[in-house]
């Protein structure tokens, strides 16, 4: 395995994707890339065996299949996330304090680490909404250079600073964005003119804080990589590389990235909303099947949940399970929970350590302590919309939810073969419990 070639493709991945818009967006053009076609939700769909399509929702969520150029089985699916806990820019965002200083007035999207968003080069990206002769029209932007700061406290002003600071999201993360001028209102003009319209025809926008701080490695034989928005875009980065170069033979591949995963993920473009089974259904009825082979197809199906999960902490290692504990560069890490906030079970854990076998990669456990509550992620809550065989896994990682995040070098081209092997697999029922695995 090409490590270093996969981690400089997973970079530049990350540093141009500084949030869920940008992200889809680039998967949108790695897919045009490799041939697959388009689809919108809002027209016909007339699909081919042998060919790869997608289709995006809220231009913040995406699915990919490659149907088999033989009958189907089933769907062999992959889905992650490509939100990140992040700081949204409110309507009506200019604070002036002083006459001197013009601030903005930010929000919290998910649940973030406060600390790091501070003392580091910050900028702003998404997409706003602009007016036109039919109607409105989506425009995608990001101010692609070091634009604002959100300043500590002097220490002299604050001597309790070291002994643990709590975080007031309105007062303490509002980010400095210029000296105040003349003009008025510089923060909707720098927009407009980065859209390339004029502010009057903006008439809304959904816009996000970003860090500015690319991708790196680290560690003193290059093994750690340090990058925002690790959790969940280096999930999404191998299941797309794996989708594209698995080689679907008897399953319909399906590479699925949800927004809103942070928050909950109930919005249309979530993994509890219908984008899924929506999508799931159209290939069905395209295909000139039944509901019935559509139940039976999905009988034969299997997805992987995968977010990033913790490794143990240097600092902390009492922190973590003492019998499921995982590292970074120790391969695919498959996580449990009994009271299923995290899909596995013995039958699908079963499953995904039969792919990792096949794929040649290792693979981890990990289970959080006892006495402390975990996450929660996308797995069980896509249940209620298609409900199937579903592992939950991920890619162990340090600090997560801090605007810079450290993983393993070697995990995210373990994922990669891992997908493309789930990609180009299937798997039959023979009775409840008992399925034939084929790995082409
Ligand atoms: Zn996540």
């Amino acid at each position: 395995m090409n490590f270093d070639h996969v981690n400089q493709e997973l970079f530049a991945f990350l540093d141009h994707s500084p949030n869920a818009f940008y992200a889809v967006h680039n998967m949108c053009a790695r897919l045009e890339q490799a041939g697959m076609t388009r689809l919108f939700e809002g027209a016909p769909w007339k699909l081919e065996a042998g060919q790869g399509y997608f289709v995006t929702r809220n231009d913040s969520a995406i699915i990919a299949f490659r149907i088999p150029k033989a009958d189907y089985k089933g769907f062999q699916m992959m889905a992650s996330h490509c939100d990140s806990p992040v700081f949204k820019i409110k309507p009506n965002a200019e604070i002036t304090i002083d006459k001197q200083y013009v601030k903005l007035n930010v929000e919290r999207y998910g649940g973030m680490i406060c600390a790091p968003w501070l003392d580091r080069p910050l900028s702003v990206a998404g997409r706003v909404i602009v007016r036109t002769e039919e109607g409105i029209e989506t425009k995608l932007i990001n101010i692609d250079r070091d634009l604002m700061i959100i300043p500590n406290l002097a220490i002299h002003m604050n001597r309790q600073v070291n002994e643990g600071h709590k975080f007031n999201a309105q007062v303490d993360m509002l980010p400095l964005f210029c000296e105040k001028g003349e003009e008025k209102d510089e923060f909707a003009q720098m927009i407009a003119s980065e859209a390339g319209v004029t502010a009057e025809d903006i008439l809304d926008a959904d816009l996000y804080l970003y860090s500015r701080t690319p991708a790196t490695t680290l560690g003193l034989h290059n093994e750690f990589i340090a990058s925002g928005r690790l959790d969940d875009l280096q999930c999404a980065f191998a299941s797309l590389q794996g989708f594209i170069e698995a080689e679907p033979v008897d399953s319909v591949a399906v590479h699925c990235v949800f927004d809103n995963e942070e928050v909950g993920s109930g919005s249309k473009q979530g993994a509890a909303g219908t984008f899924l089974s929506d999508t799931l259904h159209r290939i069905n009825s395209a295909m000139g099947r039944t509901e019935e082979e559509y139940l039976m197809s999905i009988a034969s199906s299997f997805l992987v949940s995968a977010d990033n999960a913790h490794a143990v902490h240097p600092n902390h290692a009492e922190k973590t399970d003492p019998t499921n504990r995982s590292y970074m560069n120790r391969g695919i890490v498959i996580k449990y929970s009994a009271n299923q906030k995290y899909t596995t079970d013995a039958v699908s854990g079963a499953i995904m350590r039969a792919i990792c076998k096949h794929a040649g990669v290792p693979c981890q456990t990990f289970a959080n302590r006892s006495d402390m509550l975990g996450g929660s992620t996308l797995g069980n809550i896509s249940q209620s919309q298609v409900a199937l065989n579903t592992v939950d896994i991920g890619l162990a990682q340090l600090a997560m939810h801090s605007p810079y995040e450290t993983a393993g070098a070697k995990d995210t081209a373990y994922l990669i073969e891992a997908a493309r092997v789930l990609f180009s697999s299937s798997m039959e029922g023979k009775g409840d419990g008992n399925y034939k695995l084929t790995f082409s």
